[in-house]
């Protein structure tokens, strides 16, 4: 078949349609078949990676020839892999001091780096900023799974009605920076014109009327955001002044509770869902109508370990999470520690969908520490168990809580336009503080802020920011 020769030869690596095509024929197969898949592109990432990269090949001198099992391989993580970026590359072309060069050039955001990769940066809310190159084969993959990803939330009548509105997609999303998306996007732009028309770039900075007035002019099929940003925009809609009608709403970065999936599917009436990944490993798995996240095995390998690296059974809480990307080959992430702890689910989804499930429980980083009341000891606390409570109080369209002292909170809040601020505000500090009663912690202060809450460089907000973050 011409497709698939197409992957078997050359560099460039297998076509957004092949992808697609062979994920379609992976899942008639079956399960078993998708990580038969995965296993021999963990062979051939490894057999890639330590030809053509020095840091892989020193880092996995003595380990066995031929690699299937994942978990034979050391950890890396965002602090080596920006620390041995030259090593890491397997393209000579890529060195840290052009690429810092390129990203230093807010004109150059979407531009093809050496005439080839995609370039993207992370805003390291702790600690390490991450420049990242993807290739082409990247972008196939997220592209093709894109599709597979569209068959499976939408009925054919959906299709049709995103058909006929021009698939006009608008992705509300982080400027001033090359982050994934604003790059992903201005490139698309740029290099086939027929996107030019139906993509609808829309920074997250963007003052709210303003935003609104924007997409109210443009008239998007899919919505893309944040889910920060898709909650106040749902917001907006349910209060009249946001006048849009997408067929889908694609939540692609930070959690989206339940709750709010429910709201925003009413306020819209949409269908609306869920993509988890991350710059450096692409899709990863996508939301059901059960609200769990289901794994795209085909391309990447989850491991939800313990502190020590070791896997954690399914229905445990793990500490962090690592991921492979079996698709970009110009800088390989392989075995990565990503910080969030995810739980996986034991059982069946009841969904129907066959890949294992897993739910996003917040970043290891994001878990709160206060000093136990009696003399000595600590107690930690996972961002979840606060953000529940936040987000069950109505009224409450963002929220932020912050750490200002060892004992003390302060709750950045952002109510409801149209809701009782000064009992939005009550009814949380109330929450919060039998909460805390409840783990033994009536000694910790909750106080309300003054200011909203805070995007970070990246236009995200976090929910929870311990003292030390
Ligand atoms: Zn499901």
């Amino acid at each position: 078949m011409k497709l698939r020769r197409r992957t078997r030869t050359g560099d460039r690596g297998p076509s957004a349609a092949w992808v697609w095509w062979d994920a379609v024929r992976a899942r008639r197969k079956g399960p078993e078949e998708i990580r038969r898949r995965q296993k021999a592109r963990l062979a051939e990432l490894v057999a890639y990676a330590r030809t053509h990269s020095a840091y892989y090949r020193e880092l996995y001198r003595g380990l066995p020839e031929r690699i299937e099992d994942v978990s034979l391989l050391p950890v890396t993580n965002k602090k080596e892999l920006m620390a041995h970026f030259d090593d890491v590359a397997t393209d000579p072309a890529v060195t840290l001091a052009r690429v810092q060069e390129f990203v230093a050039d807010p004109e150059r955001i979407g531009r093809r780096f050496a005439g080839k990769y995609l370039v993207a940066t992370t805003a390291g809310t702790t600690g390490t900023r991450g420049i990242f190159v993807l290739d082409d084969r990247y972008w196939a993959v997220t592209s093709g799974l894109m599709g597979i990803l569209g068959a499976k939330w939408l009925s054919w009548r959906d299709i049709v009605r995103m058909i006929r509105r021009g698939t006009r997609f608008a992705g509300v999303v982080a400027t001033g920076g090359h982050f994934l998306s604003i790059a992903a996007s201005t490139r698309e732009k740029q290099e086939k014109p027929r996107r030019h028309r139906s993509l609808g770039v829309f920074s997250v900075h963007t003052p709210l009327p303003r935003l609104v007035a924007q997409l109210n002019s443009f008239g998007p099929a899919v919505l893309g955001g944040y889910a920060s940003v898709l909650r106040m925009l749902g917001t907006e809609q349910q209060a009249g002044r946001l006048r849009v009608h997408p067929v889908l709403v694609l939540s692609t970065a930070e959690g989206l509770p339940p709750d709010e999936r429910d709201r925003l599917e009413a306020a819209f009436g949409a269908v609306v869902r869920e993509v988890y990944g991350c710059t450096e490993s692409g899709y990863t798995a996508y939301g059901c109508g059960e609200g769990w996240l289901h794994l795209l095995q085909d391309w990447v390998i989850v491991e939800p370990v313990d502190a020590g690296y070791r896997p954690v059974p399914p229905g445990t809480v793990s500490h962090t999470v690592l991921f492979t990307n079996l698709a970009n080959r110009v800088q390989p992430i392989i075995r990565y520690d990503v910080g969030d702890r995810v739980l996986v689910r034991p059982d069946s989804c009841p969904c129907g969908d066959p890949a294992p499930a897993i739910r996003v429980q917040g970043r290891a980083s994001d878990v709160l520490t206060f000093p136990a009341a009696d003399r000595g000891g600590e107690v930690t606390v996972p961002p979840l168990a606060l953000g529940t409570i936040v987000d069950r109080t109505p009224g409450v369209v963002l929220f932020q809580v912050v750490q200002t002292a060892p004992a003390s909170l302060s709750v950045r809040l952002r109510p409801d336009p149209d809701a009782d601020a000064e009992q939005v505000r009550r009814t949380v500090l109330e929450g919060l503080t039998k909460l805390l009663a409840g783990l033994g912690l009536a000694h910790v202060t909750v106080e309300a802020a003054a200011e909203p809450p805070e995007q970070t460089t990246g236009g995200k907000y976090r929910t929870v920011i311990p003292l030390y973050a």
